[in-house]
């Protein structure tokens, strides 16, 4: 006789939330210098690159698309800075549902019809970029209240995923340039911004089953962005939570196309067959890989 045996739920995850915390234009040369004390404690306390690749061009649509979506931009098809739709013929089929290639947050909405997902940004382009109608709640705040936001709805609603992506420290950036002390003085203020979410992730007590992802689209040059330069290009991601080796150098290329399955994995989803990101596996305190 036959005993089979069902799993309950999705496949083994390594952590049932994920808190992504994005920094539009965060560049990896700037981060030595930065005065980031959280960020920095998570990274000794989890993994660190320093050599995030952003997607060409290097600038923000491109590759929040590429971050939420799995996909470079040949297949994304976002061609500009702000574009809200693509400006390049998707993969025939690519498109399954609600107008928009498989994000990271419809499929875990596929998956998991209960999942509790949220997105808050800054910038008016980022919703473009997302499945919006796969979420629980959307929201677009202003500096001065994102964090504050995002706060109360972790405490409320302990999300499965929940996104939280600054348009900073790209404006000062352009204002007075990258490495600025303009520049230097956001990075240090939005340290605090993160330091008040893991705080909240540990008040919705979820703390021990999350795992953070910090990263950024692009870095900067000078006054801009969008160019070939490395500075332009690398962006650090730390990952710090459950199952997450500590002061881990990973030495795996990571690039913006990676974010997305990263996060499913964590999860314990299904990557969407058009991904072409690469799960950087070493990061993981149980990798075989
Ligand atoms: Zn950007």
């Amino acid at each position: 006789m036959l005993m089979v045996w069902f799993a309950c739920g999705a496949t083994d995850n390594v952590a049932g939330h994920v808190v992504f915390i994005g920094l539009d234009g965060w560049a990896a040369n700037t981060y030595e210098k930065s005065d980031m004390p959280t960020v920095k404690k998570l990274a000794s306390e989890g993994a660190l690159t320093l050599s995030k690749r952003s997607v060409l061009p290097s600038s923000s649509a491109i590759n929040w698309a590429s971050i939420f979506m799995g996909v470079p931009t040949e297949v994304h098809g976002y061609l500009q800075w702000g574009s809200k739709t693509p400006e390049l013929e998707q993969p025939a089929g690519a498109v399954k549902k609600n107008g928009i290639l498989p994000t990271i947050f419809q499929v875990a909405r596929n998956e998991n019809p209960d999942a509790n997902l949220a997105l808050f940004a800054e910038w008016d382009g980022i919703k473009h970029l997302v499945d919006t109608l796969s979420l629980n709640h959307f929201e677009q705040p202003t500096l001065e209240n994102i964090t504050q936001r995002a706060c109360d709805y972790i405490r409320a609603n302990r999300p499965e995923l929940i996104a939280v992506v600054f348009d900073r420290p790209d404006h000062p950036g352009h204002d007075t340039g990258w490495g600025s002390a303009e520049y230097y003085g956001m990075m240090t203020y939005l340290d605090s911004c993160i330091a008040r979410i893991v705080k909240a992730v540990e008040e919705a007590g979820i703390i021990d089953d999350t795992v953070f992802v910090i990263t950024a689209d692009h870095g900067g040059l000078d006054k801009n962005h969008g160019g070939t330069s490395m500075s332009e290009m690398l962006s650090p991601l730390v990952v710090w939570g459950k199952g997450i080796k500590h002061g881990y150098q990973i030495p795996e290329l990571v690039m913006s196309t990676d974010i997305t399955p990263l996060m499913a994995h964590i999860l314990g989803l299904t990557p969407d067959t058009i991904w072409r990101g690469r799960v950087p596996y070493s990061i993981f305190l149980n990798s075989q890989k």
